[in-house]
């Protein structure tokens, strides 16, 4: 998926994190988001919005702590759901089988 233009690969991650809470990662370096297996998908759709956040925060240098992404990924999931968006399309790279 392209984000501020640029391209990122999207991933479901190998192996079960969940023990560890992180439900998703982003690498702006290399330009990789995965996103844990073992969600449902509207799990895996809140956290593919989160780690978006991460990517425009890594890349504008906007210096957002985690708190901050986590109150954006929250009120705009929340606020874009109840408005009838569908966000199910920024999944559709991780069932793909990509
Ligand atoms: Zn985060």
């Amino acid at each position: 998926m392209k984000i501020l233009g640029m391209t990122y690969s999207v991933k479901l991650m190998q192996a079960r994190i969940l023990e560890s809470s992180k439900f998703g990662q982003h690498n702006g370096v290399e330009l990789k988001i995965t996103i844990a297996r073992d969600m449902s998908v509207q799990q895996q759709v809140a956290t593919m919005l989160h780690e978006t956040l991460e990517a425009i925060n890594y890349q504008l240098g906007l210096g957002l702590e985690e708190k901050a992404i986590l109150g954006l990924e929250r009120g705009l999931h929340g606020t874009l759901i109840d408005a009838g968006v569908n966000l199910n399309p920024l999944t559709k790279e991780l069932r793909n089988g990509a």
